[in-house]
């Protein structure tokens, strides 16, 4: 009996419940994560069928178990991509606790420091409390993330947020998270989709950095394409917040994101925001950019906030992104592919 489903005290521990491959708690969401991608919109099993068929998919994802950090001892990563030797996407647990640790981190600093305090100001009143434990949870979480890019350590389920271990009592956090961070992971599937079926049989000259460049941004382009086709009014923003925080996970890499054969990723993120035409006043402006801070924070970057509370988040994106093109002129591409979307 899922008894878990109406819970709201005490431990909720899906570990105890079910037996799931590997040992980090993301565990929990791997099979959810790949019901939604199945489901991305009505039609897309059966496209994805007909790419198996065609010989450019393989019918099972490649899933990494291990306890390892992303950064391999080649020095890439294990972030998702696909490669022309199997055919398959490979995914890693490492990486969906990297991604699952942002998204919490993003999402509750969202919470805690943007839409409670304006709910609050427009209420007249306290109406949301604030809290400072859950703003610095959110930060350690945040640390830990950052922290398996070079190194291994176990997530401790008892101390830090998580999705296999939780008092029901924060349930609402860890929940939200879970749904930001499939659609957010619908959409790494859906790039990588993208390039089975356009890409890995016509690889342009290694040579020509742009082509390179084309290709991922055409592979974001039309995986938001397929998820927008299967949107409707009530899940269009978890859509929109998914697709930015599959985004923004890119930056933590590194301090500078000029690329040689990939985008930048402030080209990525504003190209995605836009072909989403998100409305002006969408949550998802807010979230890029308590992703764009915590990166600020990260590497010392002296980004001028200046305009935070005072102009829109729509406004303060661009004026961020301007800093940004700025600090990258005159900076020296990254070698390899941090985002590792695509391999050889
Ligand atoms: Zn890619």
């Amino acid at each position: 009996m899922a008894s878990w489903l109406i819970q709201t005290e005490g431990i909720i521990d899906h570990g105890n419940i079910v037996q799931f491959i590997g040992t980090q708690p993301a565990r929990v969401l791997t099979q959810i994560v790949l019901h939604f991608f199945r489901n991305t919109h009505v039609n897309f099993f059966e496209e994805i069928v007909n790419l198996i068929e065609s010989g450019k998919l393989d019918n099972e994802i490649d899933y990494g178990v291990g306890e390892v950090p992303l950064q391999t001892d080649k020095g890439d990563y294990r972030t998702p991509k696909i490669t022309i030797a199997s055919r398959s996407i490979q995914l890693h647990e490492s990486f969906y606790s990297y991604q699952w640790s942002i998204t919490y981190a993003i999402y509750a600093l969202f919470l805690e420091t943007i839409d409670y305090p304006k709910m609050n100001e427009i209420a007249g009143f306290e109406k949301y409390k604030i809290s400072q434990d859950k703003i610095l949870q959110a930060k350690d979480l945040f640390a830990y993330a950052k922290s398996l890019i070079v190194m291994y350590s176990e997530w401790n389920k008892d101390e830090m947020p998580n999705p296999e271990r939780y008092n029901a009592s924060n349930r609402d956090y860890i929940e939200q998270t879970n749904v930001f961070f499939t659609e957010g992971m619908k959409f790494i599937l859906c790039h990588e989709y993208i390039h089975a079926k356009k890409h890995l049989d016509n690889l342009p000259e290694s040579s020509c950095d742009d082509c390179f460049k084309d290709m991922e941004v055409e592979a974001d382009n039309e995986a938001i394409d397929l998820l927008l086709k299967g949107t409707s009014p009530s899940n269009r923003f978890v859509i929109d917040i998914g697709v930015v925080l599959g985004v923004v996970s890119m930056f933590f890499f590194s301090a500078t994101t000029t690329g040689r054969k990939h985008p930048n990723a402030e080209e990525r993120l504003t190209n995605a925001l836009e072909r989403l035409a998100i409305s002006d006043d969408s949550h998802a402006w807010a979230f890029a950019c308590v992703g764009l801070e915590l990166w600020d924070e990260q590497f010392s970057l002296e980004l001028n906030w200046k305009g935070k509370g005072s102009v829109s988040y729509k406004a303060l994106y661009y004026d961020i992104m301007s800093q940004i093109k700025q600090k990258n002129a005159g900076s020296q591409p990254i070698e390899g592919t941090t985002d590792g979307r695509l391999a050889d």
